[in-house]
């Protein structure tokens, strides 16, 4: 609402239109050279435009982005916004495991104001709203959530531009794809917005607003030269600007106003204020990102005319900080006049999520408060860009190689994601200094010498082979301290070998370099070793035929014995099983520890297949009991010839060898008749599955007993991972293989459709099996098997503990049909109490309950990279086991509205972006400039 009395009141100026005239040309003097300066070092950038063109609103030539991305798809928006061009279209990059980055160039230690938007436009059936990250070199700088489609998201960073150039990256998607619309640089000048801190803190703005606003339009250039966006008081955003004191009018001037202090707010934003008629000013806001430690500037000028005996005198108040309420603020006093710029800031203040101040009048004042604009923004920690040297390193490499598509991976090497062909220490940022290998994709056809790569001092494997490598191997090489492997045949290297590469040290590949020269002392070194080797291999070979001969003997008898003993007793196996020896590791015979079953000791230990216990797609289960009086399950291979075949071998072979209390032990097998048999030992509890979704099983588990089975299970499912080498991916985690045995202890059963995973590669590619409901999609995609698939589906297995509920139904989930979408989108929103299984509630600690609520959704995260390590998983559980046992808290009822605080900061912190920024000094007081 417009003052129409104070608006009349403060009118047009009644000194000299002369005066007003030199005004005038004194600041368009100031302004004008500044301003176009500025214009010229302004970047522009709009995602997704088809050219280059002027924006007729404000004369700012928008470049598009085609010539500096090569990555992404062009999405044509249906109904702009507004129709303003920068938002016809927008880029949208893939949602991967990569990065996408633009880079910019910059003057090192200048400050900039760099500014990212997004529209994501009309939501088109089945599209899911985007929700990415965005980071600015290294650091994480927000988390873009869309929620509204016709939205503009806007992100504004200031930096003092710590090198030539600076990368903006989108990346790591948890729903749809990471999308941009405009990406713009805007030059600050020289001392505007220095900070104290501005070596290890970025300032991410988190409000500025323009008080007294004429329309809800946002104030820019060409009114503001630097090109900031001053949004209106007006703008109607949901907790934005509320709690308005009664009494607070709206004014303005069409004066000049002198704005010339540190900060030059635009004389247009300065020329409105609100005014606290009945003594006082108040709003109240949401901060996103915050709590967190910020920088706030207020701008004042006095734009009322005031007479003599008039004055306007305020103490700002800010609940619970005592500390910012004494500075008794004179604006005209302050600023050395009327319609002159008083801009008072803190250095460093604390400020919650919710910020509410206020400003009132002191008792002698005649007039109420007044404000024309705020500025707040936040402290964000700086990460460090992996070591320069590195990047110098990597650039070299890469450019001898530069039409390949591998070389052109953008932004950091190693944050916020890692190049493919590099590995990092780390890809979580706060500590990373250094990379500790490179694995070099080999064949890349490298050409030229090999780089200097002597600063790679944590360097453990570097392969280049199979290139067009030419000249020397450098001498340093054998002396990298961390280098543990080299690979370089099949180039074209030329001279002497250096030494120190032939110590042994190092496993180290030179072959098919004809022009390499082995010197004369290590050829004969070489021929000294070839023939120690030689020696010694024939003597293991000697050593090894005998063995095998005796081994021959053995079984030989213990053939003849078994005959003669009628087949009364379980033997070790000492049947020569030709197709176990393409298992992994040598043949099962060499480790075998399971025992050798005829058929009719089992049809016996069965009693003629009388109890069926189940029925798996391996075929059907039987209860038995062997000789000894042990329980035992006998599982019937129904077909034998086709998969089966394989998945008997690899079952009996990998089963053998595994022994963890945590794992299903298999006591022993037959292969007679056609017939494949496994005998496990006998789980007195049953499936998993039986207990939390059979509705007839009388036996309810109480939580403390899920987090128990689950320990047990992730423990197993670890010990697969990490226990065996090679590791093993389990591949059907589930319910009805988690097994329990009398003691209600959980044991991971059937390794049927496990495979070893190769130690040279990060992934096995195999058809993609599985259980509908507990397939890692990833994995389905794209057929590479990690361990972290085996996560994804333990992830499952956490909700089904949590909720009660089976992996897939329609009646229980509708369209989203799978628990992952329904809990995920459930416990995002911080409704942990609405997952429940009703049978729980009441005896339910709620953190217990959020720890595992937390981990389940991170294990069932799209992107196998996001996901924990089974490790991380079997913490988290223990967590919440420690949680449970202790007292207080438990969730009282389905709307969880006693207990229901989520109040954990790991989670939290996806939903808030909490940084707790750690400033060294902390003033509070205000400075006046
Ligand atoms: P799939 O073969 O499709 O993975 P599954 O895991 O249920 O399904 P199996 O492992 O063959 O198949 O088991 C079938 C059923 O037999 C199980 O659901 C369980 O009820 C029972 N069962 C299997 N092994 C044992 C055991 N060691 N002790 C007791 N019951 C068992």
């Amino acid at each position: 609402m417009l003052n129409k009395h104070k608006f009349k009141r403060i009118g047009f100026p009644s000194f000299s239109s002369m005066r007003l005239l030199s005004h005038l040309l004194v600041l368009f003097l100031q302004l004008v050279p500044c301003v176009v300066c500025q214009v010229k070092e302004f970047v522009s950038i709009d995602c997704g435009a088809t050219s280059t063109y002027t924006d007729p609103r404000t004369g700012l030539a928008w470049v598009s982005d085609t010539g500096i991305t090569r990555h992404g798809k062009v999405v044509e928006i249906e109904s702009p916004n507004g129709d303003i061009q920068q938002y016809r279209r927008r880029r949208d990059f893939p949602a991967d495991t990569k990065k996408y980055c633009y880079t910019l160039n910059t003057h090192e230690r200048r400050r900039y104001l760099v500014r990212a938007t997004f529209l994501y436009g009309n939501l088109e059936n089945g599209d899911t709203y985007p929700k990415f990250q965005l980071y600015l070199d290294a650091t994480m700088w927000s988390t873009i959530t869309v929620l509204d489609a016709s939205r503009v998201y806007v992100k504004e960073m200031i930096i003092r531009a710590p090198s030539s150039s600076i990368d903006v990256c989108l990346c790591c998607a948890s729903t749809g794809s990471p999308f941009i619309s405009t990406l713009e640089l805007r030059p600050l000048n020289l001392s505007m917005y220095a900070t104290d801190y501005e070596d290890s803190f970025f300032l991410k703005v988190a409000a500025r607003v323009n008080f007294g606003a004429p329309s809800k339009d946002a104030i820019r250039y060409p009114d503001d030269p630097y090109d900031r966006i001053w949004d209106s008081d007006l703008d109607k955003r949901q907790n934005y600007l509320v709690g308005v004191a009664p009494g607070t009018e709206r004014i303005s001037t069409p004066k000049n106003i002198d704005i010339r202090t540190r900060e030059y707010p635009p004389v247009k934003v300065m020329q409105t204020a609100v005014v606290g008629t009945k003594g006082s000013l108040s709003y109240r806001l949401n901060l996103e990102g915050f709590p967190a430690n910020a920088r706030a500037y207020a701008y004042f000028a006095e734009i009322e005319d005031l007479d003599r005996n008039e004055t306007r005198k305020f103490k700002m108040q800010q609940p619970h900080v005592p500390d910012y309420n004494n500075a008794v603020v004179n604006i005209v006093e302050n600023a050395n006049g009327s319609f002159t710029l008083y801009e008072p800031s803190y250095m460093n203040m604390s400020l919650d999520f919710v910020l509410s101040f206020s400003f009132v009048k002191t008792p002698d004042s005649t007039h109420g408060p007044l404000l024309n604009a705020i500025e707040i923004s936040k402290y964000v920690h700086i990460i460090p860009k992996t070591d320069n040297q590195y990047a110098t390193v990597l650039d070299a490499l890469r450019s001898l190689s530069l039409e390949l598509d591998w070389t052109r991976e953008e932004g950091d090497p190693c944050i916020p994601a890692h190049w493919e062909w590099v590995t990092c220490s780390s890809n979580t940022a706060p500590k990373i200094t250094k990379m500790t290998s490179i694995r070099w994709l080999d064949g890349n056809s490298l050409t030229g010498p090999i780089p200097d790569l002597s600063n790679l001092i944590s360097l453990t494997i570097l392969h280049l082979e199979n290139n067009r490598l030419t000249g020397p191997i450098p001498s340093y090489l054998g002396n990298l301290p961390s280098l543990r492997e080299l690979y370089i045949q099949n180039n074209s290297l030329s001279g002497e070998i250096p030494p120190t590469l032939l110590t042994g040290k190092m496993v180290f590949n030179y072959d098919w370099n004809p022009d390499l020269i082995l010197r004369k002392q290590h050829k004969q070194n070489f021929k000294l070793i070839l023939g120690t080797s030689v020696g010694a291999f024939v003597i293991f070979v000697v050593l090894l035929l005998g063995s095998l001969l005796q081994l021959r003997n053995l079984r030989r008898k213990t053939s003849q014995e078994k005959n003669s003993e009628k087949r009364d007793s379980l033997r070790i196996i000492a049947k020569p099983l030709n197709a176990y020896s393409t298992v992994r590791g040598g043949s099962l015979m060499d480790e075998g520890v399971a025992y050798y079953f005829t058929l009719s000791e089992l049809e016996e230990a069965t009693e003629k297949y009388s109890k069926q216990i189940g029925k798996g797609s391996f075929g059907p289960v039987y209860y038995g009991k062997i000789k000894d009086g042990k329980e035992v399950a006998v599982k019937i291979l129904a077909d034998a010839s086709i998969h089966g075949t394989h998945q008997f071998v690899n079952e009996v072979a990998l089963l053998s060898r595994i022994h963890h209390r945590n794992l299903v032990p298999l006591i022993g097998y037959c292969e007679q008749a056609n017939q494949r048999i496994l005998v496990y030992e006998y789980m007195h509890n049953g499936t998993l599955w039986d207990h939390i979704h059979d509705s007839g099983n009388q036996k309810h588990l109480d939580w403390l007993s899920r987090l128990s089975i689950a320990e047990d299970a992730a423990k197993g499912l670890e010990y697969l991972h990490t226990g065996c080498n090679p590791s093993i991916i389990h591949r059907d985690v589930k319910t009805s293989n988690i097994l329990l045995n009398i003691n209600m202890k959980a044991k991971v059963s059937d390794f049927g459709l496990s495979r070893q995973a190769d130690e040279d590669l990060t992934h096995v590619s195999s058809a993609a099996r599985g259980t509908v409901g507990y397939l890692d999609p990833e994995y389905y995609a794209n057929q590479q098997l990690t361990e972290k698939s085996d996560v994804y589906s333990f992830g499952v297995v956490l909700l089904e503990l949590i909720s009660g509920r089976k992996p897939i139904s329609i009646e229980d989930y509708g369209s989203e049909w799978n628990i992952v979408h329904w809990a995920r989108s459930l416990i995002r929103k911080g409704n942990v109490a609405s997952i429940v299984d009703p049978s729980l509630v009441g005896n339910v600690k709620i953190e217990s309950l959020w720890r595992i609520a937390e981990v389940a959704i991170l294990s069932v995260e799209p992107h196998r990279v996001s996901r924990p390590k089974m490790q991380e998983v079997i913490l988290a559980i223990q967590d919440a086991i420690k949680i449970e046992k202790g007292s207080r808290g438990y969730l009282e009822n389905s709307s969880g509205s006693s207990t229901m605080q989520p109040s954990r900061k790991t989670l939290l912190s996806n939903f808030l972006d909490i940084e707790s920024s750690d400033l060294s000094k902390g003033y509070v007081l205000p400075t006046a400039r």
